[in-house]
Parts: structure tokens; sequence; C-alpha cells
């Protein structure tokens, strides 16, 4: 019995494996199952330390001491980050850290306040 996935864009239920790739046999459309999964939910959900779930414009706190890179300074544990904007990539915050300027964080170090 087959486990695989129905095409994700025209429901086809004949898909196949081709190596990593899922093919769709009616449409031609080829996907990745991993990709095809994640991509299922809608908006990617950014959480922090804790698992709350982060939304723009929230106001969280760094939970360790962080360096900036390029630099010498350090965001210390407890500072307050407001106005947070969710971003893609490795680092999924965007903000303004006062006295420090414009930087990048990642959602696993900060806690929502
Ligand atoms: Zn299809």
């Amino acid at each position: 019995m087959s486990t695989l996935p129905p095409c994700p864009k025209c429901n086809s239920e004949y898909t196949y494996e081709d190596g990593t790739q899922l093919v769709c046999p009616e449409c031609a459309h080829e996907w990745s199952p991993g990709a095809a999964a994640e991509a299922g939910d809608g908006e990617p959900v950014i959480k922090d330390s804790v698992g709350n779930v982060l939304q723009d414009g929230d106001s969280v706190s760094v939970i360790k001491d962080l360096k900036v890179k390029g630099s010498s300074l350090v965001v210390k544990v407890g500072t307050k980050v407001k106005n947070i904007r969710l971003c893609d990539g490795d680092h999924d915050i965007d903000c303004k850290i006062d006295g420090i300027g414009a930087m990048k964080l990642k959602s696993e170090f900060v806690r929502k306040v």
C-alpha cells in the first residue's frame, strides 16, 4: 500500500518516487516530500526559547549574552528588544537594540515579554 502524499498541485493520487523527489504523472509536477509538508501549514511559525509564538511588533528579552558579529559589542542577557520583525534565515528576528543598532537575533535566544 502506498503512503505517498497526493500531488500538491492537482491532487492526483498517482504520485511516485524518483530518488528523493516525488513526481506527479498527471501534471508533471516534481517536489520533495519535506518541502511539501512545510508548505502545507501556510506561514512558518517562529517560536521563542520556551515555545511562545512570536509575531511582528512583539517585545522580547535576550536570554543569554550574545556577541555582535564584527564588533566587540555584546547584547547582555536580559536586554529588552521592542518591536521585532520576523524574517527568514538562520537569524529569524530583525530588530533594533538601544546602544547597538539594527541587528538580527535567533529566536531560540529570546523570550517573549
Ligand atoms: Zn499533479
